[in-house]
């Protein structure tokens, strides 16, 4: 994205503001796509959750893909842009068999990810083909809160269960139309994907009527320069060829699925606020944005690194700065960074922030949430005006507590 435009933008839209370039998340599309070419049916579903704007959501079906949802709400978010339900898969982790019963009649794709709840669902709804969530026991994923397939890990069920799940099938006359697996975020290493790919093929096997695998998704991408991501071409070349063996020995062309959420969205994002104040300490200098974990929590959450460069100041010299926010806890979004020399109210840039960035910011503090902006071939549209009090009052109710009694007084802060 053009310096200059985004110093534009944030003069326009104010500060702090998110910025999402639809080209880029194109170009991953199409990168994706391209990786897989020789997969005669392949189905990519963005993974809502990344980032959840129903423009996003839109510009998505417009490129063909599919969404994967993991609430109610993001199914009816989904919907709410028109998307036909045959191209939503719902992968809920730990919800009620209501939620997924109501889902269900929505006429979306169900993917479920325990054996209680799949037996309920087989005994009520026999007649709804379902997706199963393998947990093929693979330790993979960036840090420990983002692997979710390993043997502790609380999603899926197990490869070791695989003899449960066709019992069901057999006393409720279901049918197993899917067989999925998400092992984690940040996958680096192929030959781990593979080796969890290859589990996926053996379960698939023992049902007669698999429509698609997926293979959920977990690609890494580049956080910095010189920072190593997922061989995506690599990965295409061997695992098409593996998969397309398997639809001849199971004798059906089925669909390849994947469900990238980081891979499609984080490198078309940015996120932009304004130096409030530099102070020099005896050890540090702090640059205070008119932000914090509110709206870009994954460096406090994940110890995530965020690229940050100054956009008013670029040929400025460069010094070490401590970025940090104004939530009155710590709020640090990089310590001792190069960056070029800082002054109050130029505008800091944080680079991928399209991937849980927006999706998981909150008011706390009470502050407003920052408007969103797309650029769709260079023209910047506003997608979500910035919050104003009126929001954070809407659902508060006023209750007056009356004192009744002088011995029975009811405390008000
Ligand atoms: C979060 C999630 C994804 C997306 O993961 P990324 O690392 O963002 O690509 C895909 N599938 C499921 C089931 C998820 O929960």
């Amino acid at each position: 994205m053009d310096r200059l435009q985004l110093l534009e933008l944030s003069k326009k839209y104010g500060s702090p503001l998110y910025v999402y370039d639809t080209e880029k998340i194109a170009s991953q599309y199409n990168r994706l796509t391209n990786a897989f070419s020789a997969v005669k049916n392949l189905k990519l579903n963005y993974a809502v959750k990344a980032l959840s704007n129903i423009n996003i959501l839109q510009f998505f079906e417009n490129l063909g893909a599919g969404l994967d949802t993991v609430s109610i709400q993001e199914v009816q978010l989904s919907l709410s842009t028109g998307i036909d339900p045959k191209k939503i898969i719902y992968t809920p982790n730990g919800v009620s068999l209501q939620e997924i019963e109501e889902v269900a009649k929505l006429g979306v794709q169900i993917n479920i990810d325990n054996l209680s709840i799949l037996e309920l669902f087989g005994q009520k709804h026999p007649e709804i083909p379902v997706c199963v969530r393998i947990n093929p026991h693979i330790m993979a994923g960036g840090n420990s809160k983002i692997s979710v397939g390993h043997i502790d890990s609380k999603f899926g069920i197990s490869i070791h269960q695989v003899p449960h799940i066709k019992r069901v099938v057999e006393n409720t006359g279901m049918n197993i139309n899917g067989i999925h697996m998400h092992t984690g975020s940040d996958i680096l290493d192929i030959d781990t994907f593979l080796r969890a790919s290859e589990i996926l093929f053996d379960v698939a096997k023992q049902f007669k009527n698999i429509d698609f695998i997926d293979f959920g998704s977990g690609f890494k991408v580049p956080y910095k320069e010189g920072d190593i991501s997922t061989d995506i071409e690599q990965l295409g070349l061997q695992l098409s060829e593996r998969f397309n063996n398997f639809c001849t020995e199971y004798g059906k062309d089925i669909t390849l699925m994947f469900e990238p959420g980081k891979f499609l969205v984080s490198e078309a994002g940015v996120f932009l606020a304004k130096v409030n104040v530099v102070k020099q300490t005896t050890s540090t200098v702090f640059a205070h944005v008119d932000s914090g974990f509110n709206h870009l929590v994954r460096p406090m959450m994940y110890d995530s690194y965020h690229h940050i460069t100054n956009i008013s100041n670029p040929e400025g010299r460069d010094r070490y700065y401590s970025v940090v926010g104004y939530i009155c806890e710590t709020d640090t979004f990089g310590s001792n960074r190069r960056i070029a020399e800082i002054s109050e109210e130029d505008v800091l840039c944080f680079h991928n922030a399209g991937a849980y960035c927006f999706s998981m910011a909150s008011n706390y503090n009470s502050r407003y949430l920052p408007a969103e902006v797309m650029l769709v071939d260079g023209k910047d549209y506003l997608i979500r005006k910035r919050q104003t009090l009126q929001d954070i009052l809407q659902n508060q109710e006023i209750v007056n507590i009356k004192k009744k009694t002088k011995t029975k007084e009811v405390v008000t802060a």
